[in-house]
């Protein structure tokens, strides 16, 4: 009961499936680039590629505070 959240997103370069990576000790965590773009292998080509977040480059500022 949306317990599963595999995120599929098509990949950019060929037009295949990608599925969102994940870190291999949480599962859940889903694996950033070092801008914090969601990483994700496309099946298509055996590669992986970064989520492409369009029109929002350079405003968000998340810096975390502990
Ligand atoms: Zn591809």
């Amino acid at each position: 009961m949306g317990y599963k959240d595999i995120k599929h997103k098509t990949c950019p370069e060929d037009e295949g499936d990608g599925i969102l990576l994940v870190d291999v000790e949480t599962e859940m965590i889903p694996k950033r680039d070092k801008n914090g773009h969601k990483q994700y292998y496309c099946l298509e080509g055996h590669h992986t590629f970064s989520e492409d977040e369009d029109g929002t480059d350079g405003q968000h500022d998340r810096r975390k505070k502990r």
